[in-house]
């Protein structure tokens, strides 16, 4: 094992799109773990859009980070030395531990990883926050019914492809909207969505709904907010629901947009819009990833993984994935043996 540590901390406050000067690579001495710890090798780590809201200090639902400190981040890793009853060296766990090649876990902080069966970078996607943010929002603030028309935005990421399987499974027509060809023929072709938009190439966002959604559309699963949204809202259906996952047009703009207001559509629909974050569900996250792993065992649910090798290219990879330029789930591998 080496005796070295790299981490990833916050330069600077990111204006726009992150660069690489917001944030520093840092290396420090590996330390043994204080009682109630344990240290963490990292296989993977997670990349999400989440994390750009927290290198900002506007008001958000999570607290930003302070400059000089690691950037917070799920991981999956391995145990390898212990201070606690609740790890044992070996043990693959799950957890908050940040941008960094080795991290402290607390029965408080981390989690062991409960399917040993299925590959375990897919705890920080389909089993993990993402898949749980799908199903709950999907199932819970959605209510799809079969026969419902269900669009997605971000259809072939790592929320967007598991809202629009699921959907399939509830029985209903899926339309997702993703932003290139490739990835608009996999979410068809691959996953069994009924139609696609590819929202970068399509000139008229609103006739290209109207041809793909000829009923209308009852749920709409928003992850990016911004014209997509816009041209959505003017095409609900009778008691549309429409889940707010995500707004990623615009976590970089530094001057919200004037949209045009959302009201009308939901008093003529008689619809209903509601943001979520998926924490509130944490409650029936055990409930949620049962189903979840079950349909993976039965071939009934794919996943799909845009894996980087090395920390020192997390930085980048993360602005890459704000800008659209990941086809799947986000992970930076740590180690060429993970
Ligand atoms: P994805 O894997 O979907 O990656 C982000 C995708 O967003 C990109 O690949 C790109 O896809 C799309 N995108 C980027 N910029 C734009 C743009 N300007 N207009 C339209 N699409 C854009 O990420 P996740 O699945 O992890 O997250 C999806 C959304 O869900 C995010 O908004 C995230 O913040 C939100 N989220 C919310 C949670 C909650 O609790 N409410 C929890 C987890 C995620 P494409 O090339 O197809 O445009």
């Amino acid at each position: 094992m080496q005796n070295v540590n790299r981490r990833v901390v916050l330069a600077s406050r990111p204006k726009g799109y992150p660069q690489a000067s917001d944030f520093r690579l840092e290396e420090e001495p590996i330390r043994d773990p204080d009682p109630g710890s344990a240290l963490v090798r990292t296989h993977y780590l997670s990349l999400d859009p989440y994390m750009r809201m927290r290198l900002s200090d506007a008001p958000s639902y999570v607290p930003p980070i302070a400059i000089g400190e690691v950037i917070v981040g799920g991981i999956v890793g391995e145990v390898v030395r212990s201070n606690t009853d609740a790890f044992t060296v070996g043990d693959i766990v799950e957890g908050r531990l940040g941008w960094q090649e080795y991290g402290m876990a607390r029965a408080d902080t981390a989690r062991k990883v409960p399917f040993p069966d299925i590959q375990i970078s897919t705890a920080l996607g389909i089993l993990g926050m993402p898949g749980m943010t799908a199903f709950f929002g999907l199932l819970e603030i959605g209510k799809p019914i079969a026969g419902d028309t269900v669009v997605v935005s971000a259809a072939s990421g790592a929320v967007g492809a598991i809202v629009g399987q699921i959907a399939k499974l509830n029985g209903c027509r899926v339309v997702g909207i993703a932003g290139s060809d490739k990835k608009v023929a996999y979410v068809i072709d691959e996953l069994g969505f009924d139609a696609g938009i590819n929202h970068r190439s399509t000139e008229d966002m609103g006739a290209a709904l109207d041809a793909a959604c000829p009923n209308g559309i009852d749920v709409y699963f928003d992850n990016v907010g911004g014209p997509i949204t816009d041209a959505v809202m003017a095409r609900l259906g009778f008691r549309a629901r429409v889940v707010i996952c995500g707004q990623i047009s615009q976590y970089n703009l530094e001057t919200p947009p004037q949209t045009p207001s959302v009201l009308r559509p939901l008093l003529i629909k008689q619809a209903r819009m509601e943001g979520f974050i998926v924490g509130s569900f944490q409650a029936k996250f055990e409930e949620g990833r049962t189903r979840i792993a079950q349909w993976i065992r039965d071939g009934k649910l794919k996943y799909r993984e845009d894996i980087t090798d090395g920390i020192e290219n997390a930085p980048e990879q993360f602005s890459e994935l704000l800008r659209g330029h990941n086809f799947g789930k986000k992970l930076i591998r740590m180690f060429p043996d993970a």
